[in-house]
C-alpha cells in the first residue's frame, strides 16, 4: 500500500534513484482533467512511494501556468495515497531568509489568476476552512527530522503563490512583503488547495533560490539565470542544499508512513458527507 507521494520540480525520480531508491514502474494516469505527469513508483528501504515532477522529466519543459495540478492531484488520490510531500524552490522576500535556507511553510497567499483553483466546478461544495493550510502532522515530522540537520532552517514562512512564468516587478515584491509574505513562487497554489479538496495531507518544504526583485541592488545581465538577480556565491549555496534535498525527503518517509493519521485533513469534506450531499467516492464529488 503506497501512502505517500512526493511532488517535486524536475526529474526528481533520477535524484531519488541516485540515492538508492528503486524504480518499479512509471505511468501517466489519464484523469477527467487530462493526463497526469509521469508517476514514478519507487521504493526505498522497503517503503513504497510515488514521485511526480511538475516541470518536466529531464529539464524545465513545462512552466508553472501549464502544470495540470488537477490531473496530478486526482491521479494521486485515485492511487489511494493520502499524504503529499511537496518540494519547491521559491524566491525570498524576507531579508532574514537567504538563498539556500530551508523553510517549512505554514501559510499560503494565493495570487494566481487563471489557474483552475477547484475540482468542484458548478457544485455547491468546497467551502473549506484554510487554517491550518498545511498538514500539521507532516509539518511536525519534517520539523523533527530536520532538527538533526545543519542547514539553516525556518520553521515557518508565508508562501506567496503567483502564476508566472515571468518573475515579479519590484513593486509587486514590496506589496507582497507588506502582505506578510516571506517567499514567492509558482507552485503551491492551487496545488495545496486541490489536495485539501480531496482530503489529502499536504506539507511543503522549500529552499530559497534567490532574493526577490528589488531586495538587493543587482544589475540586469542578459543570458544568465534570472538575468542577474542572483550572485554566483548564492547559487553555490543553493546547489548545496538542492543536492541534499533527495536525501532529506527520503529521511522523511519512515516518519510519514509510520505515523497514524491523527490530523483532520481526511475530514475536510465531512460536513458535506454528514449532510448527504456527497458519498465516500471522491469521483462522485466532482463528475
Ligand atoms: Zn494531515
Amino acid at each position: 500500500m503506497i501512502k505517500v507521494a512526493i511532488i517535486a520540480r524536475i526529474g526528481a525520480h533520477k535524484s531519488f534513484a541516485s540515492r538508492g531508491a528503486h524504480e518499479k514502474k512509471v505511468l501517466e494516469k489519464p484523469t477527467p482533467f487530462g493526463n497526469s505527469v509521469p508517476l514514478h513508483f519507487m521504493e526505498f528501504d522497503e517503503i513504497p512511494f510515488v514521485v511526480l515532477s511538475r516541470h518536466g522529466e529531464d529539464r524545465y519543459s513545462k512552466s508553472a501556468p501549464f502544470v495540470n495540478d488537477r490531473a496530478n492531484i486526482w491521479a494521486i488520490k485515485e492511487l489511494g495515497i493520502d499524504r503529499i510531500l511537496s518540494w519547491s524552490a521559491p524566491g525570498s522576500l524576507n531579508p532574514e531568509i537567504a538563498p539556500g535556507d530551508l523553510i517549512l511553510v505554514d501559510d499560503l497567499l494565493d495570487e494566481t489568476r487563471s489557474a483552475p483553483g477547484t475540482f468542484f466546478e458548478g457544485k455547491g461544495i468546497g467551502v473549506i476552512r484554510q487554517n491550518p493550510v498545511f498538514c500539521p502532522e507532516i509539518r511536525r515530522i519534517i520539523s523533527n527530522t530536520l532538527e538533526k540537520e545543519t542547514f539553516t532552517f525556518h520553521k515557518k514562512g508565508v508562501y506567496v503563490s503567483v502564476e508566472g512564468p515571468r518573475l515579479e516587478t519590484p513593486v509587486e515584491i514590496r506589496k507582497y512583503r507588506l502582505f506578510g509574505g516571506d517567499l514567492i513562487g509558482m507552485n503551491l497554489a492551487p496545488e495545496a488547495f486541490l489536495a485539501k479538496e480531496l482530503e489529502l495531507c499536504y506539507g511543503a518544504l522549500c529552499y530559497a533560490v534567490n532574493y526577490a526583485e528589488g531586495m538587493m541592488e543587482r544589475p540586469y545581465v542578459p543570458g544568465v539565470l534570472f538575468e542577474g538577480l542572483s550572485l554566483p556565491e548564492e547559487f553555490a549555496r543553493v546547489e548545496k542544499v538542492e543536492a541534499a534535498f533527495p536525501d532529506l525527503f527520503l529521511s522523511f518517509l519512515p516518519g510519514v508512513v509510520q505515523a497514524e493519521r491523527s490530523c483532520l485533513c481526511g475530514e475536510a469534506m465531512k460536513r458535506y458527507k454528514l449532510r448527504g450531499d456527497i458519498g465516500e467516492d471522491f469521483k462522485t464529488w466532482i463528475l
